[in-house]
């Protein structure tokens, strides 16, 4: 018999459909009854809500139903009919239950109390079966569909940026390093220095911590292009934002100056959020009523608001006057830190905020100068909860001063000559920004911790699983 999926079976089913067979496969969540009846919780990752199955006692060999316990994996076959309990539409009497792995109650991790979100990241293995991670699970797949879909339907283009990079210049954070030397044995050249052309590249490399510069390639000869794709920072940073290794979405768009490249931001992520609530509200109802009961509320109040747009020198200037003692103080120059992010989001404004034209220091050196000579034409969208969630701009198209910020930055031309030439060659006014897919996933699910967030978490002495 054709397996049918737990969700058919719940949302499709129906009254023409009651009474017929059916053969579900899953794991048992919960096992209960009595001696007549046993009524057995399946799940098996469709959806978060469990089929019922009802189990006449007399029917089953009482030694396969001892070992039917929660975790155990099971292939029932049964009628499907309309359910007498409440909480569920139809339900499952079962002719013959096949049981495929039992699963131990004296050693199985998962048993049916709450377990803590510190204590399922040690069984990463499992914890794919439990209803948060079910759902996180469910809304990341949902989002990264719908990531390119958008990006489609606005015929933007699909971009694969390389992962493993020769330069060091990105700038973005610090890098982890790609070699095949011998770590025991490293040879050296006559000044004591790691004689990198013998390694595998013949020079050093490592991971890409951004695909944007190559993005910027693909822009200026598609019009707009997107990355979405893993990247990597050596930082060690051990906050609930930060992973060593994360998704980014990296839209870059030939012909955008820094207004297209905000509405953009802007419009992007209240269409993710949009998708989520349509295609995935059990999911979220799950995650609302379980982890936090304002999720929908934030998630449709950003929907239905416009984001407050103001300069990173009209940001200071509030964070300076509103007399609240930070841990860093606030004064012009500085770089934002979380708490002022979201003291602008949550305490002043209390909506998303995009912060712009930053002081040229602390930004990057591909973005576009403003005629002040202080500031450039940098974008960064913060959320509650989370700080920033993007971070963009438009980027200087003019060589002269982009070379002018290579040279001022030291950074080695040798590695960024083929970024500088699209410059002398068909420049073009361009923007883009980098939204971290794992922010966004904090944002969708309301979890606090970016580890709970991805299936498998690499953080600061942490590579398990
Ligand atoms: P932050 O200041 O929060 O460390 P950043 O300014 O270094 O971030 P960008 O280089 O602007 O980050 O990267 C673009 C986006 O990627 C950020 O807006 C954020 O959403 C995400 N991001 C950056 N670093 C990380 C990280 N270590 N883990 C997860 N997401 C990240
Ligand atoms: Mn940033």
């Amino acid at each position: 018999m054709k397996r049918s999926t737990i969700i058919s079976l719940l949302k499709q089913s129906q009254a023409e459909n009651l009474g017929s067979k059916v053969n579900v496969k899953g794991w048992v969540r919960t096992k209960r009854g009595n001696n007549t009846v046993n009524f057995i919780e399946l799940n098996d990752g469709t959806i978060v809500h469990n089929i019922q199955i009802v189990v006449d006692v007399d029917k089953f060999d009482p030694e396969l139903l001892k070992q039917i316990s929660t975790g155990a994996c099971l292939s029932v076959e049964g009628t499907l009919v309309a359910s007498q309990g409440k909480g569920q539409s139809v339900e499952i009497q079962a002719d013959h239950i096949l049981l495929y792995g039992s699963a131990s109650p004296d050693t199985y991790p998962l048993q049916k109390k709450g377990h803590s979100m510190e204590f399922l990241r040690e069984i990463a293995h499992l914890r794919p079966r439990t209803n948060y991670f079910g759902c996180v699970l469910r809304l990341r797949h949902a989002m990264s569909f719908a990531i390119h879909k958008y990006f489609n339907d606005k015929g933007y283009f699909y971009l694969h940026t390389p992962l493993i990079t020769g330069s060091d210049a990105e700038g973005a954070g610090a890098m982890f390093n790609v070699t095949t030397l011998n770590l025991q044995n490293v040879p050296k050249t006559e000044d004591g220095k790691v004689d990198y052309s013998l390694d595998f590249f013949g020079k050093p490399t490592s991971l890409t911590v951004s695909g944007q510069l190559e993005g910027e390639l693909g822009a200026l000869a598609l019009g707009g292009i997107y990355t979405f794709g893993p990247t990597f920072r050596a930082e060690n940073s051990n906050t609930p934002r930060h992973l060593a290794e994360f998704w980014m979405i990296e839209p870059e768009v030939a012909f955008n100056d820094i207004n297209d490249n905000m509405n953009l931001a802007e419009d992007f992520i209240k269409y993710l959020i949009r998708y989520a609530l349509e295609h995935n509200i059990d999911d979220l109802n799950f995650l609302n009523n379980m982890i936090d009961k304002e999720l929908l509320e934030r998630l449709h109040f950003v929907l239905h608001h416009d984001f407050v747009r103001l300069s990173y020198t009209e940001a200071i200037d509030i964070l300076v006057k509103s007399n609240r003692k930070f841990d860093f103080e606030v004064s012009w120059g500085v770089d934002l830190q979380s708490e002022h992010e979201r003291y602008l989001v949550e305490e002043h404004f209390h909506k998303p905020v995009i912060l712009t034209d930053y002081p040229a220091e602390i930004k990057a050196f591909y973005m576009k100068q403003n005629e002040d000579g202080k500031t450039v034409r940098a974008m960064d969208v913060l959320f509650p909860r989370i700080g920033e969630i993007i971070g963009g701009s438009e980027r200087e198209e003019n060589y002269e001063k982009l070379l002018q910020r290579v040279q001022e930055l030291g950074v080695p031309e040798k590695d960024v000559w083929w970024y500088l030439e699209t410059r002398k060659f068909g420049t073009a006014p361009h923007a883009g920004f980098g939204l971290g897919f794992e922010r966004l996933m904090l944002f969708i699910t309301g979890l606090a911790n970016i580890r709970d967030v991805i299936p498998f978490p690499r953080t600061p002495m942490n590579a398990d699983f």
